[in-house]
């Protein structure tokens, strides 16, 4: 059943829906890419759950019991102005225990939901272990306390899942290198580590081999499959590259316009007429 769950979610930029009406479950454990033509809304999807941008309309839910869930399914084939009185209160009461719609950043990661920004989240004067470390530190406390510093055994915890995830992108052998100097496959390595550190449930990956040598590409997929075998992670994934997502991908989502076309098996969303069509170009 869905560890995270998406309800007519939409997000509108003046005259345009970027996102429409998104329904959308993501199931514990899998690997779920979400693909679709540029301008699609995957990012803006993305943004929606982790907090970078408020949605228009609509709700997220995370981490629902199963009973939960079920009942989400159910109410959430009803159109909104169909909904009986019982239906009304009960998704009234899932949105109050599970909602994170609209939440801020930092309270999506402490949730248990990452994501892995491009670059951007990069200290590039300081070392790849410095990196982790201060994402780790971070996390701990919601924000970065100097005072904290001081506290020897916190340090060492800290210092332990730098440790880790470093060892888990497999850049322990560069830990003492700046940052900015990494080649830049290690540096899209490093933004993982980095959102590795939040020891997150749920991660979110946007385009992780954008601009990757094959050789670095080939290290990236190995990775992600890693993650989800080892860590136990749940990971959606957008990703241009067909041959990566048959080959790491449980399930596939396939947006156009901001609105889902179809979702299933990559078996299903590749025999689906409607995808052809639209996507993979008849
Ligand atoms: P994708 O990631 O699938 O390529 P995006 O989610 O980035 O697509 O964008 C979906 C649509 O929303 C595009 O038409 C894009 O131009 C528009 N868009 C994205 N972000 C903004 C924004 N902050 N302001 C206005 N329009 C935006
Ligand atoms: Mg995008």
């Amino acid at each position: 059943m869905g560890l995270l769950e998406m309800e007519g979610l939409t997000k509108r930029f003046s005259g345009l829906t970027a996102v429409d009406d998104v329904d959308l479950t993501v199931e514990r454990g899998e690997t779920k890419a979400i693909i679709g033509p540029n301008g699609a809304g995957k990012s803006t999807t993305i943004n929606l759950v982790t907090g970078l941008l408020e949605p228009t309309e609509g709700h997220v839910y995370y981490d629902l019991s199963d009973e939960d869930a079920a009942d989400l399914h159910e109410i959430r084939e009803v159109p909104d102005d169909e909904r009986d009185q019982q239906q009304r209160q009960r998704i009234e009461q899932l949105r109050k225990e599970y909602g994170i719609t609209g939440s801020e950043p930092h309270e999506v990661v402490q949730k248990g939901i990452s994501k892995s920004f491009q670059t951007a989240s990069i200290f590039p004067g300081m070392t790849a272990r410095e990196n982790v470390q201060m994402a780790a530190l971070a996390n701990e406390h919601g924000s970065f306390q100097l005072n904290f510093l001081r506290k020897r055994d916190s340090f060492t915890e800290v210092d332990e899942t730098a440790t880790e995830m470093l060892e888990a992108v497999e850049l322990h052998g560069s830990d003492d290198v700046e940052a900015g100097s990494l080649p830049y496959g290690d540096k899209r390595r490093l933004e993982i580590a980095i959102a590795l550190a939040s020891e997150p449930d749920l991660l979110f990956m946007d385009e992780p081999t954008a601009g990757m040598s094959p050789e670095e590409t080939q290290s990236t997929v190995d990775l992600v499959e890693r993650l989800q075998e080892e860590l136990g992670l749940t990971i959606v994934l957008v990703e241009h590259d067909m041959e990566i997502i048959f080959r790491i991908a449980d399930s596939i989502a396939v947006l156009n316009r901001g609105a889902i076309i179809a979702d299933g098996t990559p078996e299903e969303v590749q025999d689906n007429t409607d995808v052809q069509e639209a996507y993979l170009g008849g």
